[in-house]
């Protein structure tokens, strides 16, 4: 006998209790380690662009996915993602129009020193505040020099795939830049 829409519908409801009924674990069900752009565009946008719901993935962001330390908050995310939470491949995925590859240093410092940052910390902050912060010219070769990085890092194990991809914002394409399995040391 066919359903009804309405049918349907609570049919599903009923389902979607019940999965909301079992608590997730904190253990990535895709084993992914994901480390994007803090852009707001990419806010419930990005994960179901790459087929991800909740429970599949860690995501840590931040502005532009630059990494700025080899041993700073984004590696050490990282070190806890596949080492205690059983991530098994890492995707660093940039996107089109990236803010972080549009910033002007000196309009940066002039706001930071109008809302009262001294300027002696400025100063340490310098030869380049922008580089300070992570900011790039080209968000591709960000991408590519960050797979690079972390591949190199000793700090993360060399059979885990460190991918390298590009989003485009606008319609939610995903293009591969760095094959993860073909660059496994
Ligand atoms: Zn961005």
């Amino acid at each position: 006998m066919q359903m009804s829409l309405l049918d349907e519908i609570l049919a599903h409801n009923r389902r979607f209790v019940e999965e909301r009924e079992r608590p997730l674990s904190k253990v990535p069900a895709r084993k992914i380690a994901m480390f994007t752009c803090m852009d707001t565009r990419l806010v419930e946008f990005l994960e179901p662009a790459m087929g991800l719901g909740r429970g599949d993935a860690k995501v840590i962001k931040n502005a532009g996915n630059t990494l700025v330390s080899a041993d700073g908050s984004v590696v050490r995310s990282l070190v806890v993602a596949v080492y205690s939470l059983g991530c098994e491949e890492i995707y660093v995925i940039g996107h089109r129009d990236c803010g972080m590859s549009q910033l002007d240093e000196d309009e940066l410092e002039r706001r930071m020193l109008e809302r009262g940052v001294p300027r002696q910390l400025l100063t340490l902050l310098h030869p380049s505040l922008v580089e300070w912060v992570g900011g790039f010219h080209n968000a591709e070769a960000n991408v590519k020099n960050v797979v690079a990085q972390l591949r190199s890092n000793p700090l993360l194990p060399r059979d885990v795939p460190i991918h390298g991809m590009m989003f485009d914002p606008a319609n939610g394409r995903l293009e591969l830049l760095v094959d993860g399995y073909a660059n496994l040391m």
